[in-house]
């Protein structure tokens, strides 16, 4: 977790974490989806999946050109980039109303996912699927707000006014986004109830289940060697306390007998026992063989 500029950037993996520690004052009933058209995954200078551009200027860039069109600050609360890692914008916190659609931002939170996901733009990574997924999920879940298409909204659904459409519709919705082709599925409601608001879900059932996590099979592989070792070593020291107080072993009894007046009763350590033998040949003149 990094703190730089305008923008607190994560892992996905932290999110959760972050989000659960985080105190939201104000009532938030929508989670808005967009894309940013642009940047993208060309202005991003993607070279075999990787951004060659610099984060901070990709986000600070976004934030000067929200600026520039005379915004209090940046217009989302949230950003996923194209490697899955989120960006909060400190100047738009949580509890901050964001400037995601005219007319319809009050109670809503605005997440705006890097990429151009119309029709013959990006192509979604894997990593940037997952993290998305996982961040509506996680939000749903602080938040408590249903996943459904009237609570998880397409900012196609809206006109430029920012009247409810419930859908897109060309010439009416005041934009493509989240894309043409957004997740495969296209920016529709139907789309949406397709693969993305089930996604939401399975991935939301995943985190309540507490497979926050998931190991690989390689992971399990080692933790299953992790516990043979420990209960093997568990054995072990078992045996080592149970030789700490053990009675007169056979080979120590002609030892034992002839100091028994000494001893108070018949437990010991092995190396006592092995002393004691040891005295008793001496004192009575055994001498062995070294082996
Ligand atoms: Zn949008």
């Amino acid at each position: 977790m990094i703190t730089k500029g305008n923008f607190l950037l994560m892992e996905p993996s932290e999110f959760k974490v972050w989000l659960d520690k985080q105190n939201i004052t104000r009532k938030i009933d929508k989670l808005q989806v967009h894309h940013t058209a642009s940047p993208n995954y060309s202005t991003r200078q993607m070279v075999n999946g990787i951004a060659k551009q610099d984060v901070w200027k990709c986000l600070e860039g976004m934030r000067s050109y929200h600026l520039s069109q005379g915004w209090s600050g940046t217009g989302q609360n949230i950003t996923v980039l194209e490697d899955g890692r989120i960006a909060i914008s400190l100047d738009r916190d949580l509890n901050k109303t964001p400037a995601g659609i005219k007319g319809a931002n009050t109670g809503a939170l605005c997440i705006e996912i890097i990429g151009n996901f119309d029709q013959g733009g990006d192509t979604m990574s894997t990593a940037q699927k997952h993290s998305v997924i996982h961040l509506y999920a996680c939000l749903a879940l602080k938040l408590n707000i249903p996943i459904d298409t009237s609570h998880i909204v397409y900012h196609a659904w809206y006109t430029s006014s920012g009247a409810w459409l419930g859908d897109y519709e060309r010439g009416e919705s005041s934009k493509t986004c989240p894309g043409t082709n957004f997740f495969g599925d296209g920016n529709t409601r139907a789309g949406a109830e397709r693969g993305f608001i089930p996604a939401i879900k399975t991935e939301l059932k995943r985190i309540k289940e507490g497979d926050v996590d998931p190991m690989t099979s390689e992971e399990k592989k080692q933790m299953e060697e992790l516990k043979a070792t420990v209960e093997s070593q568990a054995k072990w020291i078992a045996a080592q306390k149970a030789k700490e107080n053990m009675k007169c072993p056979k080979w120590a009894v002609p030892a034992y007998e002839f100091y028994n007046p000494y001893i108070a009763d018949n437990k010991g350590s092995y190396d006592f026992w092995r002393q004691l033998v040891i005295n008793y040949r001496k004192e009575v003149g055994i001498k062995v063989q070294p082996q």
